[in-house]
């Protein structure tokens, strides 16, 4: 059988050996004799190892002394809610910028909780760039970012300077290069792109912005509760952590975000510049913005796009389908998509334009 690489959006692809060492864990955690879905999470083998993904994460992207890491539920879209809940007062602005759905989605829940300014929208070209000059507030609170809008495809390659701080859902990039976490005052990411399954959200959170909330809020939903916790305030998603624990071994064994980041640029490449070179296909965003994580493309002249998905899938080359407000296709090439996968990709792409 062909081996078969998948290019879904989300929940995307894993390393294979960190598959391997989830799986053994379901079983027989770390030679405990029981699996880690059965294991309390207070006991001494979960909380060592939650403590030390927390170290992970604090290696992998330098995050300075005084940030929390916190692994929460409730995936990014209640980091769209939670985060004005708890850092925005009612009568305080923080600056939006509207570059694709997911964007969209968190300007419409911060409306809730104070004054949001929506300081640039590429909507009206389908999202297709990155606006690059727009006005902020001058008593702004934060700027929102979406670091890779992982519908459309594209990426802030360069983060804007912020009046405030920034505040970024990085859910679709973590990871995938380095970042100044500094210039943050949260970055946040459900794990189910890049590092690891659905049902662990990450979130580096700077300590000043901690119990800052003037609201009377449920414990869940409170950052202070949560961090004074170290994330055990309840039953926290053990069996998730425990894979992005091994993501990030992964990545830290193969040198890192840097490491990581030289690996991401060669395989967008090979992939744009198939696009670029193939007169069936093109790129509909700016060259400029395009994104190393989701990259839509779309025939040039039309053509029955069923049948090139169908073309890849007996080539094992699976999940490549546009999403449905855009079509297309996408191929999302996280961290965890080797190589290989990408050029087998594009060798289809060369003899589906020569048949
Ligand atoms: C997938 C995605 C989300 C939604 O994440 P959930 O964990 O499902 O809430 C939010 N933002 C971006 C950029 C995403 O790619």
């Amino acid at each position: 059988m062909n081996k078969i690489y998948n290019f879904s959006a989300g929940p995307a692809v894993l390393p294979e050996p960190v598959l391997k060492q989830a799986a053994e864990a379901v079983m027989n955690y770390n030679g405990h004799g029981i699996s880690i879905l059965e294991m309390s999470h207070r006991s001494i083998p979960i909380v060592e190892m939650v403590a030390e993904t927390r170290q992970l994460v604090c290696d992998a992207l330098n995050v300075p002394d005084n940030y929390k890491i916190l692994f929460l539920q409730g995936g990014a879209s209640l980091q769209f809610s939670m985060i004005p809940m708890n850092i925005l007062k009612k009568d305080e602005t923080a600056d939006y910028t509207d570059t694709g759905a997911w964007a969209a989605k968190v300007i419409k829940e911060a409306q809730r909780y104070g004054n949001v300014n929506v300081v640039c929208s590429s909507k009206d070209t389908i999202y297709n760039y990155i606006p690059k000059e727009f006005d902020q507030s001058d008593t702004q609170r934060y700027l929102h970012i979406t670091s890779n809008n992982t519908i459309y495809g594209t990426q802030w390659h360069e983060f804007p300077k912020a009046n405030g701080y920034l505040v970024a859902d990085m859910s679709s990039d973590i990871f995938s290069r380095p970042v100044d976490v500094n210039k943050f005052g949260v970055i946040y990411a459900g794990a189910q792109k890049n590092i690891g399954p659905a049902g662990v959200t990450l979130v580096i959170i700077r300590e000043d912005l901690i119990g800052r909330a003037e609201r009377d809020l449920p414990s869940m939903l409170d950052f202070a509760i949560h961090a004074d916790k170290d994330s055990m305030f309840n039953t926290p998603p053990v069996f998730a952590i425990y894979v992005v624990n091994r993501t990030l071994h992964w990545l830290k064994e193969l040198g890192g975000v840097k490491a990581m980041h030289e690996l991401n640029i060669f395989k967008a490449k090979l992939l744009y510049d198939e696009i670029e070179r193939n007169p069936m296909f093109k790129s509909p965003i700016e060259e400029e913005d395009r994104s190393l994580m989701n990259v839509p493309f779309v025939f040039a002249d039309g053509g029955d796009e069923q049948h090139f998905l169908d073309y890849c899938v007996e080539r094992g080359l699976c999940t490549l389908k546009g999403h449905r407000s855009v079509g297309g296709f996408r191929a999302s090439i996280y961290n965890a998509m080797p190589k290989e996968g990408v050029e087998a990709l594009v060798s289809a792409m060369r003899q589906y334009q020569n048949q």
